[in-house]
């Protein structure tokens, strides 16, 4: 990469549309450029593309703003205010500034008013695709006087913009991604930077931004990878320096369309309210479509120091829950206690005796993804109502009456849980599975989980005996 072998700042940016609210894929675009300004300490900056004023809600950048923050993804430069409110970083503040550059271009001849209605223009793309051409501008107002354009906006015609494009030239780049990439500028055709109503087309705008907030680096979806050339050549005709970009894939869900909610995705809303830790969803979006050698749990600091640009991947990234949940379990471990405990919520909280906090937190921790399975512990561990689910419902039929019998005797006469185990064990002619299961069991209504002697020091003395004799 050029810039970061040069003394320049390495800037990058995440530039949404606020039409709606941000799904994975968006976020994983913003996580991968704080990522790499992290890396070469650079800036990371976040501009809200909002003219498309119909479409474009204040209640959706707001939104942004608190999940972006909510997983630590802080911007250097950007909106400030909480509510999303317009301001520097907001697109819809900077027309009378994209108009300076709409005059520039069209003084220097590179850009021309287009009178050319939409019904023409679908002929002619209709005529164009059945002679087997690729549907192009085809030139007829690049050469109107400024008499005859002047006459047309006289008569109340409102022309578009177009930008005329350099013939004949090869626009190359190299992509970050990608790798060398070529496009034919007379494949493209004049294009429309300015529509009719006066709004600016996304890329124009897109770019001339990019080029004057000094933006170094720019990795987002490879939808935009079209666009480049259109945009470096917007560039060059100002003479703004351009980024450069790299254009990473789609994330795919596990049918292998694109990642919708039908196929697993979650807003990061959602994900919040789900109880899914910020720093799971972090370290899972950042190995996402990008290889790590380094599989341990880390901060955005470490994970930002091990980013690297060449290890994005260029086929689809498929999103995977059972990856998601290992990076939540290894959140819940390095959490503190503090931090579980609060997570767990007022619920949780209400059934859990003082006395028993911390080794309820240490047993269960282990055993559970979410809130909700903290409380469904807690409910096994504090309450009456124990649910029975089906296999260890099974195991109890299995083990019968008297080993109920024989385990409840021993529990009352043996303190020590382990010796009990044992001595119930061989009382009962049982081993293994066969003996710790129904035990399991019957104290919990699961076969699996937490640690039997935690289970005991957790229940008392009384509770095991009492739903010993409860399974007999
Ligand atoms: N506003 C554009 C989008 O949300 C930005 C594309 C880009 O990152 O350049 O798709």
């Amino acid at each position: 990469m050029s810039a970061t072998s040069s003394s320049d700042t390495v800037v990058t940016r995440f530039a949404p549309s606020p039409t709606g609210f941000v799904h994975l894929g968006n976020i994983r675009t913003a996580l991968f450029n704080v990522l790499l300004s992290g890396k070469h300490g650079g800036d990371f900056l976040l501009r809200i593309e909002d003219t498309d004023q119909e479409r474009s809600k204040d209640e959706y950048t707001a939104a942004l703003m608190e999940d972006m923050r909510w997983l630590s993804l802080h911007w250097a430069r950007g909106p400030v205010d909480d509510d999303g409110k317009p301001g520097e970083y907001h697109q819809s503040q900077r027309l009378p500034l994209y108009q300076e550059y709409y005059d520039k271009l069209e003084e220097v001849g590179q850009a021309y008013p287009c009178f050319c209605s939409a019904q023409r223009l679908a002929v002619l793309r209709k005529t164009q695709l059945s002679a087997g051409q690729p549907p192009r501008y085809d030139g007829i107002c690049a050469n109107l006087s400024k008499e005859e354009v002047e006459k047309k906006i006289t008569e109340g015609q409102k022309p578009t913009l177009r930008f005329r494009v350099p013939k004949s030239e090869e626009v190359t780049f190299n992509d970050l991604v990608r790798g060398d990439q070529r496009f034919n500028s007379d494949d493209i055709g004049d294009f429309i930077i300015r529509r009719g109503d006066g709004t600016p087309a996304f890329f124009f705008t897109n770019a001339v931004d990019d080029g004057l907030m000094n933006v170094t680096h720019v990795l987002r979806g490879d939808d935009h990878l079209t666009n480049t050339p259109r945009q470096l050549m917007i560039l060059s005709a100002l003479g703004i320096r351009h980024p450069e970009y790299g254009h990473i894939s789609l994330i795919i869900g596990d049918d292998g369309s694109p990642l919708s909610k039908r196929n697993g995705s979650m807003g990061i809303r959602e994900m919040r309210e789900q109880g899914y830790f910020p720093e799971a969803v972090v370290n899972y979006l950042a190995r996402l479509g990008h290889y790590y050698a380094d599989n341990s749990y880390m901060s955005i600091e470490q994970l930002a120091a091990q980013f690297d640009a060449s290890h994005l991947g260029k086929a689809p990234a498929h999103f995977d829950m059972v990856q998601l949940q290992h990076w939540q379990k290894e959140a819940l471990a390095a959490a503190d206690d503090d931090t579980v405990w609060q997570w767990l919520g007022e619920a949780v909280h209400k059934q859990i005796p003082a006395d028993k906090k911390e080794l309820f937190l240490s047993v269960v921790k282990p055993n559970i993804g979410n809130p909700q399975e903290g409380l469904d512990w807690a409910n096994v561990f504090f309450t009456d109502e124990l649910i029975i689910e089906d296999d260890a419902q099974q195991a109890i039929d299995e083990a019968g009456k008297e080993f109920y019998e024989i385990a409840a005797k021993i529990f009352t006469e043996e303190p020590d849980f382990k010796a009990a185990i044992k001595t119930i064990g061989a009382q009962a002619s049982k081993k293994g599975k066969a003996l710790f299961w129904p035990i399991r069991a019957a104290l919990t209504g699961k076969v699996h989980g937490p640690e039997m002697s935690d289970l005991s020091v957790l229940l008392g003395v009384d509770e095991v005996v009492a739903r010993c004799k409860r399974a007999s």
